[in-house]
């Protein structure tokens, strides 16, 4: 479990402050994976880099294991820190050592026993398999993600991951927010950031991994009764239109759309333009709506 509560951070640089972070305010669940999206800048690496203390907040407070980090003695936070991993996107690995040495070298160094290091060692590297040894292309970064789900799976162990690519956020996260000049403006869980992001950033991100926008040539058609519908879970699979067509005097036009799956839900999006009386449109509107699926009229 990690807690930040009031968190600020601020760099002095050649006389100038910086405000890294802004007042965070962040709870992720124990066993929870929790991405931290934000731009280049926004303050991603100073949040996680209070997690272990690798920075110190200069206000608020930062807890881990429900333990305030500020409180404990540097003997306390040493043993705290051997229960956080961080896996850095450019790790250094010593060239001249074997995998099974590398993995050994942090157990060496707190002097745990030859055979506890041995037992530890290839229980991991087993549990890893090939996956960690190959390059990383895109398949593997997949890979890396599977990995990571594998491990707060079997482990129950809590991720803190962050990124810019809502791809990322998006296979593996439970829950998402989003960080922009050192403050969260948006989170919640990736089903509703990315089902119905509010701010104009989480917009920006969420573009990247489904397109909720109407394509330009579309709204330029100037259509009179153009909708956005959004369903959910079994209301994906229902043949809805098709029925909203048969049981109501109105033409159905799919213009746009697209459907992918969030958190293992099936979510899609669809515009279509409604062609018929207006009092048909509304009998269907409210058809549509008593099948629970989201209308947004655009
Ligand atoms: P991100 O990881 O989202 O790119 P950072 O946490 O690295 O963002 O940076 C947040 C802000 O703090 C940026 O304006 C950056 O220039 C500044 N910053 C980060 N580290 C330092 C530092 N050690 N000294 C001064 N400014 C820093």
């Amino acid at each position: 479990m990690i807690t930040f509560e009031g968190v600020e951070k601020v760099y002095e640089s050649g006389g100038q402050k910086v405000h890294a972070l802004n007042g965070i305010d962040l709870h992720v669940d124990k066993g929870e994976i929790y991405g931290v999206i934000g731009f280049s800048g926004a303050g991603k690496s100073t949040l996680i880099r209070c997690v272990n203390f690798l920075e110190k907040p200069t206000a608020g407070k930062v807890f881990v294991g429900g333990r305030d980090l500020m409180s404990l003695s540097k003997a306390e936070i040493r043993a705290v820190k051997r229960k956080i991993g961080m896996v850095f996107q450019h790790f250094n690995l010593l060239n001249s050592k074997t995998i099974f040495a590398n993995v050994a070298e942090p157990l060496a160094l707190v002097k745990t026993p030859k055979a506890e290091i041995k037992q530890k060692v290839t229980e991991l590297l087993h549990f890893v398999g090939d996956e960690a040894t190959s390059a990383l292309d895109p398949q593997t970064t997949g890979d890396i993600l599977k990995l990571l789900k594998r491990v707060n799976e079997q482990y129950n162990i809590t991720i803190l991951l962050i990124t810019h690519e809502m791809n990322v956020a998006k296979e593996i996260c439970d829950k998402v927010a989003v960080i922009e000049k050192g403050r969260i403006i948006e989170s919640g869980s990736v089903f509703d950031v990315f089902s119905a992001p509010e701010t104009e950033t989480a917009k920006s991100f969420v573009k990247s991994a489904i397109d909720h926008e109407i394509p330009e040539s579309i709204q330029k058609l100037n259509v009179k009764h153009l909708y956005q519908l959004q369903f959910v879970g079994e209301s994906s699979g229902k043949p809805f239109l098709s029925q909203v067509a048969k049981r109501f005097d109105v033409e159905v036009n799919i213009l746009h759309g697209t459907i992918t799956e969030l958190q293992g839900i099936p979510f899609g999006s669809m515009t279509v333009e409604l062609q018929g009386e207006d009092g048909e449109i509304g009998r269907s509107l409210e058809y549509i709506r008593r099948e629970n699926i989201r209308i947004r009229e655009v």
